[in-house]
């Protein structure tokens, strides 16, 4: 039978299976996922096919390929990961021009990250309700630009509802991962668009403080239109340190599309003459913050730094 996996306790997975019901499986054998060296061979968003017992138990016979996943790294010089959650539609960013101010290079970090990953990010940009005139007209100008290169763009207050429906509407059939600096809103938010959720990923983030089942812990919450919310605490963004220098740009939507326009095949738009890419910064056909935030992965790749994009 088929189902998806909805909680990991690192003993036993909850699977719901195509027919609605909610099922304790262990592993059963060995599983082998290409190219990953995993502490945990299945995560919360894994369809797998299961086996039920004549005594009622249960087990996880096969698991299907994935469309994406995300992992954590024990530690930057460790090659051991663990998979946080497989199978994600969407990852909602919640990010703020103030209260905290979120920047740039923030943001880019994490999209270029999440390409990486083959993650599809939506911005939502909260606190709407607390900005003046001129945060205002800087958060139109972040919305024309990200909108413009292909992110889906939010303007939101998680106090006073505006914009919530939208989002709401967003989420349906989906799996949504949560992301965003600590005080944008994301659990002011969860908790608006879905009421009661709130205090079940807190207890899950509590239970992650007391450093219980760090490593393996996840679930993922049911929302109204069939879908789940995951709220991880342990994810950290997604690494960029696994790039190669030519492959940064291709996770900057706008400088890959001109890319080929350079003069040399391998340009990674920096010095090289003939660089198309240098060219539309300087037209303002690209965004210095956006060309800025590229560098910025690129020069911390030299350094040898690992970067999250926390
Ligand atoms: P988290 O750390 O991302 O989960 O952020 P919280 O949900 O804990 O919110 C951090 C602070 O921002 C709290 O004081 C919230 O009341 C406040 N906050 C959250 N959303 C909004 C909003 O839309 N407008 C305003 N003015 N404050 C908000
Ligand atoms: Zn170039």
């Amino acid at each position: 039978m088929r189902g998806l996996v909805i909680k990991n306790t690192g003993s036993w997975y909850q699977v719901k299976t195509e027919d609605g019901r909610l099922v304790e499986c262990k592993i059963k054998g060995n599983f082998r996922l290409k190219g990953i060296r995993s502490t945990n061979p299945i995560a919360v968003g894994d369809n797998v096919h299961i086996i039920i017992n004549q005594e009622g138990t249960a087990f996880i016979s096969e698991i299907e390929d994935r469309k994406n996943y995300i992992i954590r790294r024990a530690s930057n010089l460790s090659k051991q990961s663990h998979i946080l959650a497989a199978n994600l539609d969407q990852c909602l960013l919640v990010v703020t021009v103030n209260y905290p101010e979120t920047s740039t290079t923030f943001i880019d970090r994490f999209l270029a990250s999440a390409e990486a990953y083959q993650v599809p990010v939506k911005l939502v940009f909260n606190k709407v309700d607390a900005y003046d005139e001129d945060e205002l007209r800087y958060l139109d100008g972040l919305i024309n630009l990200y909108t413009y290169i292909g992110y889906p763009c939010f303007k939101v207050s998680a106090i006073n509802g505006e914009g919530i429906e939208e989002v709401r509407k967003s989420m349906e059939g989906k799996i949504t991962l949560f992301s965003g600096h600590s005080g944008v809103g994301k659990s002011t938010l969860i908790n608006a668009l879905v009421p009661g959720l709130e205090l079940r990923t807190a207890e899950i983030s509590a239970y992650h403080k007391k450093g219980m089942h760090t490593t393996t812990f996840s679930e993922m919450f049911p929302v109204p239109g069939n879908g789940y919310i995951i709220d991880t605490p342990g994810i950290k963004g997604f690494g960029t340190f696994d790039m190669k220098d030519e492959e940064v740009s291709h996770y900057f939507r706008e400088i890959f599309q001109i890319s080929d326009k350079c003069k040399y095949n391998n340009c990674t738009h920096r010095q090289e003459p003939g660089c198309a890419v240098r060219d539309a910064v300087e037209q303002h056909l690209i965004s210095e913050s956006r060309y800025n935030s590229y560098l910025n992965i690129l020069e911390d790749k030299e350094e040898g730094k690992y970067r999250s994009a926390y």
